[in-house]
């Protein structure tokens, strides 16, 4: 599930999916608390400009997800 997150902020993933995402973060506690945990990294880094995640960010992102 973990994965899908980055995908899902980067909105890689087609509008089926992201809803699947959505509901799934509605009703899992783990996953909405850890994405609430990755903005707010992200915004600390100050990497989000203008509502757009850069690249090597999603990339580490996509690592620590992968890690976990
Ligand atoms: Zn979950």
């Amino acid at each position: 599930m973990l994965e899908l997150l980055t995908d899902y902020l980067e909105e890689a993933l087609p509008a089926g999916r992201r809803r699947l995402v959505a509901d799934h973060l509605g009703g899992c506690p783990a996953c909405s608390g850890r994405l609430a945990q990755v903005l707010a990294t992200i915004a600390l880094l100050g990497c989000l400009r203008d509502g757009v995640i850069s690249a090597p960010v999603l990339t580490a992102l996509r690592e620590s997800f992968l890690a976990s």
